[in-house]
């Protein structure tokens, strides 16, 4: 297995499908054995799903582990953990799902491959990502837009940014 320098990366999770809670909590047991270190982890919030509508809200959080795994490790391990906890592969985006898992930032890199985007293509705008990821990493840098996430969450539209509620969990 190759290895980078050890180094953050910042993943966004979610999920609006079965017990969320569990199945979030053991998504952070699965990230800890096979992506690296949790260092972070922001609180529970509960959003409005995005795009498609017509579904379950989700629950999402945003963790910054270490690791020394390339970046494509990471997003190959991403997807088997989504698989594992049931999630169907050819669902179009932002369908409903037990789990999603995306990779936000990853520190002192910028990729832009057909598998994968990084910074996360969507990241800047989405108030669900911003909110969670402002929680634990308010000063880090957006690599290709140069702001701060306390500032891209900041610039949100406030209506947007109401919408994302912590949902507070004992067991979290
Ligand atoms: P979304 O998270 O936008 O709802 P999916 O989880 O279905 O969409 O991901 C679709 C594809 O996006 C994945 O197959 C993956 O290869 C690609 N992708 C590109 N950049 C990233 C990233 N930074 N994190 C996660 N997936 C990414
Ligand atoms: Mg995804």
């Amino acid at each position: 297995m190759s290895k980078e320098k050890e180094r953050y990366v910042y993943l966004g999770i979610g999920g609006n499908l079965g017990d969320r809670v569990s199945i979030l909590s053991n998504s952070l047991t699965a990230i800890q054995e096979r992506i690296g270190t949790i260092e972070h982890r922001s609180s529970l919030y509960e959003t409005p799903p995005w795009g498609y509508t017509q579904q379950p809200k989700f629950l999402n959080a945003a963790v910054a582990a270490k690791t020394n795994l390339p970046a494509l490790e990471i997003l190959g391990i991403a997807k088997e953990l989504e698989q594992a906890a049931g999630r169907v592969s050819d669902q179009p985006r932002w369908h409903e799902r037990p789990l999603d898992i995306d990779i936000l930032i990853v520190e002192g890199e910028v990729i832009d491959s057909e598998e994968l985007t990084v910074p996360h293509i969507y990241m800047a705008t989405r108030a669900f990502v911003l909110v969670p990821l402002a929680e634990i990493a308010p000063e880090i840098v957006h690599q290709t837009i140069g702001l701060r996430i306390e500032t891209l969450r900041d610039l949100c539209p406030p209506s947007e940014r109401l919408t994302i509620k912590r949902y507070p969990t004992p067991d979290w």
